[in-house]
């Protein structure tokens, strides 16, 4: 069954509720006990392609011996 993570106006918690799929969409109470609960994106059932992180600097000064005048 899948788990479905839901957020209360309320108190602003979040918490998963494990509900058919038919009643994802349902209203949902938070643990405590406040009615209004908004679903957040599902955690399951997302088939897209993940985004790597891209343009990352390289060689971000890390080096020890060329930078410190050792080498050159
Ligand atoms: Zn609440």
């Amino acid at each position: 069954m899948p788990r479905y993570e839901y957020r209360c106006k309320t108190c602003g918690v979040t918490f998963e509720l494990k509900r058919p799929m038919a009643r994802s969409a349902d209203p949902a109470s938070c643990p405590h006990g406040h009615g209004d609960a908004v679903k957040l994106l599902s955690t399951v059932a997302v088939g897209g392609a993940a985004q790597a992180p891209q343009g990352q600097p390289a060689g971000g000064g890390g080096g020890g011996c060329c930078g410190g005048g050792c080498c050159g």
